[in-house]
């Protein structure tokens, strides 16, 4: 038996890749009622301005708190969400109530502060969404209804989408722009790193991935890498991000190396909206006095 199944292709599992494709499927399936459930809860992790010291951004990381498996990472569940086609209807989603909270970071800021600088917030949007189009039109009138300007507002894309040819994405990214939106793009560094393609592409920020982050006190690659990846990034008119920030000495290199933005554990981890709004409200106050 065991024979034929190998012909089939099945004996190709272990038991352990068997169990993971059960949970998966598992996982699917409790995937499309997650949403309407009030499982799926929007994250916020603060980014700071590196010289200032004040929480300027923000990113929306989504969350999933399973009722049996607890907290599912979104590593696990984006993947199966673009699988199964729920990506746009939970992408909708996470983007309106980015949007919101958005507006209300602006409303707290123009209380708390003689000189009221609004709060960017990212949003990741994953290939398969990107692909089906339309977004930017889409999404456009869902924030004049909320009335929340569209320059509150980043979307983070990967270098993998900008390989694609299957769609325009050079268009849609132009009318987000248009539109007023900025583009970042994510994990720089991982992909494929085809830089030919920044000229092709307006990106207004580059997210330098955390690996590279990682090492920086300890190894002389990385540092270089990064350093190179600044260069050329602000010789292009691109701000940078750093991501995965976790030590005060990483956070002292990539300010002698000139990165504009910071975000990782080191500041803050991701956390939930209510949260965040007493996080920003307590951290800028403190700056500003
Ligand atoms: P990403 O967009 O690159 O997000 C950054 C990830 O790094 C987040 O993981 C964040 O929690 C984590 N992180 C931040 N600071 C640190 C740090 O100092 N140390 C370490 N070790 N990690 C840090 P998270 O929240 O698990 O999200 C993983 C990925 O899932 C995201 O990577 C993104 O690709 C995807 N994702 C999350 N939310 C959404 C969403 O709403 N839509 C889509 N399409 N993808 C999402
Ligand atoms: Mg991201
Ligand atoms: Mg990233
Ligand atoms: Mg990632």
């Amino acid at each position: 038996a065991a024979k034929e199944r190998g012909r089939n292709g099945f004996s190709f599992f272990t038991s352990t890749m068997q169990e993971e494709m059960q949970q998966r499927l598992h996982l699917a399936t409790d995937l499309r009622e997650a949403l309407a459930a009030g499982q799926l809860i929007p994250y916020f992790q603060p980014i700071i301005d590196t010289f200032s010291g004040q929480v300027v951004k923000a990113e929306a990381l989504l969350r999933w708190k399973h009722p049996e498996h607890g907290m599912v990472p979104p590593d696990l569940f984006i993947p199966i969400a673009e699988e199964m086609g729920l990506i746009h209807e939970i992408g909708d989603w996470i983007f309106l109530e980015t949007a919101k909270l958005a507006g209300q970071w602006a409303d707290i800021r123009s209380q708390n502060s003689a000189r009221p600088i609004h709060g960017q917030i990212s949003v990741n949007i994953s290939p398969r969404q990107f692909m089906r189009g339309n977004l930017c039109d889409q999404w456009m009138p869902r924030l004049q209804s909320l009335g929340v300007p569209p320059h509150y507002l980043v979307i983070e894309i990967t270098e993998g989408l900008l390989l694609s040819e299957q769609s325009d994405v050079v268009g849609e990214l132009a009318r987000f722009r248009e539109a007023g939106m900025q583009v970042a793009l994510d994990d720089f560094g991982t992909g494929y790193s085809a830089m030919a393609y920044l000229k092709r592409f307006s990106i207004d920020y580059l997210k330098i991935d955390r690996s590279f982050v990682n090492e920086l006190e300890t190894d002389t690659n990385d540092r270089a890498i990064v350093e190179a990846i600044v260069a050329m990034g602000h010789k292009l008119g691109v701000k940078m991000i750093a991501e995965g920030v976790e030590t005060q000495r990483q956070r002292d290199i990539l300010q002698e190396i000139g990165c504009e933005y910071l975000q990782g554990y080191f500041y803050a981890r991701p956390m939930p909206a209510k949260e965040f709004l007493d996080y920003v409200s307590a951290m800028n106050s403190e700056h500003t006095n």
